[in-house]
């Protein structure tokens, strides 16, 4: 049993969620198409598919979610009481307008959302709601054809980024060499998404290519791209890879000159698609290791492989955030991971949900996810600090001390907020 004190100090923590994609607030007939990075058609199945059975909408947890938010108090699941739940969730919308999102965030005892989204809008602002902003369209500056040809299941992933490429030179044609399209169009974006509140970039390139980001001579990107610009056409998939390469040092050096931590999905990924083993933390060793000034965090701890991605926080520049790991193991795995984390590098774990909007199943969507993932998050933490006080490795003090840590200060500080 999680220890009584340990369990309030960590009840009344105002918590900063690493990670997550609230939604705006909607007129009646409009949609959020900011709250991802790719288009939701780009993933082979959709992002609702195989959800894991802590966060099916019959758990007893979604119910638990909405007695909190919408003062539900059915005990078990009912078409009556989905009626119920979204009903007083439209009233609620009505009632609060703008306010809206921050009164979630209020019942989620959750004090500042890093929202990952593609642009912020309404009832999304500061300082409650707090940009990061996507950086993956910086690495596609040139024709992806050959890409979408050598890997069909990814040529949404590709023409999308190609296309938002486009956007940020305001549907110019490509400059005529790296060295332009650079300091003109990825330096000149981040300096300004900076200027408008970022306070993070992230990158999903895991969902369209393994994380084995690696140096490139500045000799040999520059070439192929002047060679794609005089003969017409794109790179190919071994040459895309090393401009990819050599952008995401650069970018990561900017980040560093601006102070922007570079967030990194590790781990699991929706769509039929997706690459697990591509996915694996270790993979961008050679990135961490070649800007040591960049800070990372590793998005979703790497799950399945959290325990070996504790030995990367060794490095100076890495962080691990638990995002999603709520709803992907029982909060007593999610205590083991985080035990393990904290035994070895306390100031570099960070409490993430990854709650996102869920069209297609609006009684579970990113409302219920914020409230039941810091829930789950909290629980996950009184029974780890618990089994390490009760181990006489710390002290109730030092215990509070690191649930503060974790939930609060580690993300105030790498963020500066
Ligand atoms: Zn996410």
């Amino acid at each position: 049993m999680p220890d009584p004190e340990i369990t309030a100090e960590i009840a009344g923590i105002r918590v900063i969620d690493n990670h997550c994609h609230p939604e705006q607030v909607l007129v009646e007939g409009e949609t959020d198409t900011q709250w991802d990075g790719f288009p939701q058609d780009a993933y082979q199945t959709p992002r609702v598919v195989n959800i894991p059975a802590n966060i099916r909408p019959k758990n007893a947890k979604v119910l638990a979610a909405w007695r909190a938010l919408w003062g539900i108090s059915d005990e078990t699941w009912s078409e009556d009481a989905v009626k119920r739940a979204l009903a007083a969730k439209r009233q609620i919308k009505k009632d609060k307008g703008d306010a809206y999102p921050a009164w979630v965030l209020d019942r989620a005892g959750v004090e500042i959302a890093l929202s990952n989204r593609v642009t912020m809008q309404r009832g999304l602002s500061a300082p409650r709601f707090r940009w990061v902003t996507y950086a993956d369209m910086f690495m596609f500056p040139l024709s992806t054809a050959k890409l979408q040809l050598a890997n069909s299941s990814y040529a949404k992933f590709y023409g999308s980024l190609e296309q938002k490429a486009k956007e940020l030179r305001s549907g110019k044609a490509s400059p005529q060499t790296l060295a332009m399209w650079l300091k003109t169009y990825v330096v000149a974006a981040i300096e300004q998404r900076k200027q408008e509140g970022a306070v993070a970039l992230k990158f999903t390139a895991a969902y369209y290519r393994p994380l084995d980001f690696a140096p490139v001579p500045e000799q040999e990107a520059a070439s192929i791209y002047l060679r794609c610009i005089r003969e017409g056409g794109g790179p190919n998939l071994e040459d895309y890879k090393k401009l990819q390469d050599y952008i995401f040092f650069e970018v990561g050096k900017t980040a560093a000159r601006l102070h922007l931590p570079v967030h990194i999905h590790t781990g699991p990924g929706s769509g039929a698609q997706y690459s697990l083993s591509g996915a694996n933390p270790f993979l961008l060793e050679k990135a961490i290791n070649g800007l040591p000034d960049t800070d990372f965090v590793l998005l979703h701890g790497g799950w399945p492989f959290s325990f070996q991605a504790t030995a990367l926080l060794m490095k100076s520049n890495v962080f691990i955030d638990f995002s999603g790991q709520e709803f992907m193991l029982s909060p007593r795995d999610l205590a083991d991971v985080l035990r393990y984390w904290m035994d070895y590098m306390p100031e570099k774990v960070l409490f993430g949900t990854d709650a996102f909007p869920n069209p297609s199943l609006p009684q579970a969507a990113w409302e219920e996810f914020e409230w039941l993932n810091a829930q789950n998050a909290r629980q996950a933490l009184a029974i780890a600090l618990t089994t390490m006080r009760d181990d006489g490795q710390i002290t109730t003090g030092r215990a509070k001390e690191l649930a503060r840590m974790v939930l609060r200060e580690n993300a105030a500080k790498l963020h500066r907020l």
